[in-house]
């Protein structure tokens, strides 16, 4: 049993850790083995077997990951994408629908543009901040309604509430993609949602050096979850758990000093003179400012912005930097800038990014652990070379 802990930086360290501890080791060890030996197990998923997401690495991390957010279950998978294309294949099938938030991480957008009409699931796309709109992409074929609980790139905050409640009141699943809030931020189960996905490439591991998705949520879809997993199986190895588990440890440390660090920058971006527009929940004029205050314990470490010079100006804005280092993902230490138009929604056709407000010129930045008065200094420089 966990220990009767209540403080989430308490259960980053101590929940789901074996008891008694192996060999009186501190940390979890890795154990790095394929198959275990068989005990009599009457049925095949209780083989113990690293595709079925069972061996003592995951075991553990799974009960992590389920108390850090309140929840009654959760599931590691190989990617946050593995997290996502599993979650939605057992959910729905041929011939079903799912309501989704019209602007979507890149990679998810992909999916249900690229990948659902094969398999005949349909995709009906919401403006997730207008709860009234929703009753008419209702069918009675709609199985799920998907959500982002900070839309990516332009950091929209969706009515979480209503999502929950619309779910509740026509029996549809409940499902958030909370990677860019984290669990310190935000806890999906709190609300009543059933599914939270994660991919934990960014803030659960946070550090830049592995892919990892995490399910979290009801018990009894993350059992069938999991038997999809198996299926499919996009099972995380036991030395990327290991790493996961360790980055777990110090999420809480983190993005406090992330939210702290980009809510100066943000300030500090939204009064310089040739800074056109910034997009972070935080800040007062924001349009989700008053939805995230009411539901988070922090804005983030994301954020959006457009320079009054457009999409020359973002470019030599980005090669004049020092610190900030231009690659695409985020929630790692380093502060990473990129472009979403040429990165993370290159693959979304020009048209619907346009209409999805993406410029060309959009620029995003996921604050790191760097001082954060170096990268105020940082920011000035490269502006005033633009
Ligand atoms: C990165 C990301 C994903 C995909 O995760 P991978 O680990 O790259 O597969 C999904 N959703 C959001 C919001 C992301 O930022």
């Amino acid at each position: 049993m966990d220990k009767p802990t209540k403080g989430i930086d308490t259960r980053l360290i101590h929940a789901g850790e074996p008891e008694p501890r192996i060999e009186g080791a501190v940390t979890m060890p890795i154990f790095q083995s394929s198959t275990f030996e068989y005990r009599g197990e009457d049925s095949y998923y209780a083989l113990r077997y690293i595709r079925l997401n069972n061996t003592p690495n995951h075991v553990a991390l799974h009960r992590k990951l389920a108390a850090i957010e309140g929840a009654e279950a959760a599931l590691v998978t190989a990617s946050g994408m593995a997290a996502i294309t599993t979650t939605l294949m057992t959910i729905a099938g041929a011939g079903e629908r799912m309501m989704a938030q019209d602007c979507l991480y890149g990679g998810t957008h992909d999916v249900m543009r690229l990948e659902f009409p094969r398999m005949n699931i349909a995709v009906d796309y919401i403006d997730a901040t207008n709860a009234a709109s929703w009753r008419e992409s209702l069918t009675p074929q709609t199985r799920a309604i998907y959500v982002e609980t900070i839309s990516n790139p332009l950091m929209q905050v969706a009515d979480l509430r209503a999502t929950t409640e619309f779910a509740r009141a026509h029996g549809l699943v409940s499902i958030i993609d909370n990677t860019f809030a984290s669990p310190i931020n935000f806890r999906p189960a709190e609300i009543g949602f059933d599914l939270s996905l994660h991919s934990g490439t960014k803030y659960l591991n946070g550090h830049s050096d592995i892919v990892a998705g995490a399910v979290i949520g009801r018990a009894d879809l993350i059992e069938k979850i999991n038997r999809t997993l198996s299926h499919f199986g996009g099972s995380m190895d036991p030395h990327a758990c290991f790493l996961l588990h360790r980055g777990l440890k110090t999420l809480g440390v983190r993005v406090r000093y992330q939210n702290a660090s980009a809510i100066q920058i943000a300030r500090y971006l939204s009064t310089h003179a040739k800074v056109a527009a910034v997009n972070y929940p935080g800040l007062e004029g924001n349009v989700g400012h008053l939805r995230a205050r009411e539901l988070f314990d922090g804005f983030g470490g994301m954020m959006s912005f457009e320079l009054r010079g457009g999409v020359e100006a973002a470019a030599k804005f980005i090669s004049s930097l020092t610190i900030p280092i231009s690659a695409p993902s985020l929630g790692g230490v380093e502060s990473l800038i990129t472009q979403p138009a040429k990165t993370s929604h290159s693959g979304m056709p020009p048209t619907e990014r346009e209409r999805a407000g993406i410029s060309e010129g959009l620029i995003r930045l996921s604050v790191g652990l760097e001082a954060t008065e170096d990268l105020i200094t940082d920011f000035a420089r490269a502006l005033d070379a633009c």
